[in-house]
């Protein structure tokens, strides 16, 4: 298996994947990744909620996220803490968007 040193170039052999073309972390290193997934309690870096919040690719983001439940990382802008209440609240009929949720 190729090793890739880039968001880019995973992006090249992922086809599935294409909206990250256009994410702003796209030129990130993939060293640089670690930046979106903290542990609990603790607070993202003020870039990492900056880059997110302008990403022309945000709602595929959190949706990628979603579709594999992906239960770590700061996805589309959206906390793992929030990923799980949206998931709860939808299942029990109380969904709201995730913008909304995350400003709470
Ligand atoms: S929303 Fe954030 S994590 Fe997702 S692609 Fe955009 S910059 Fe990357």
């Amino acid at each position: 298996m190729a090793q890739h040193t880039d968001l880019a170039a995973l992006v090249e052999n992922s086809p599935d994947n294409e909206w990250v073309r256009d994410a702003a972390c796209g030129d990130l290193g993939l060293e640089k990744l670690d930046m979106f997934f903290v542990e609990a309690g603790r607070t993202l870096s003020k870039e990492v909620v900056a880059m997110c919040g302008d990403c022309p690719v945000r709602v595929e983001c959190l949706a990628h996220a979603q579709f594999r439940e992906l239960a770590g990382g700061y996805f589309g802008g959206v906390s793992p803490s929030k990923r799980r209440k949206l998931v709860s609240d939808v299942a029990h009929g109380s969904g709201e968007s995730a913008a909304a949720s995350e400003r709470e």
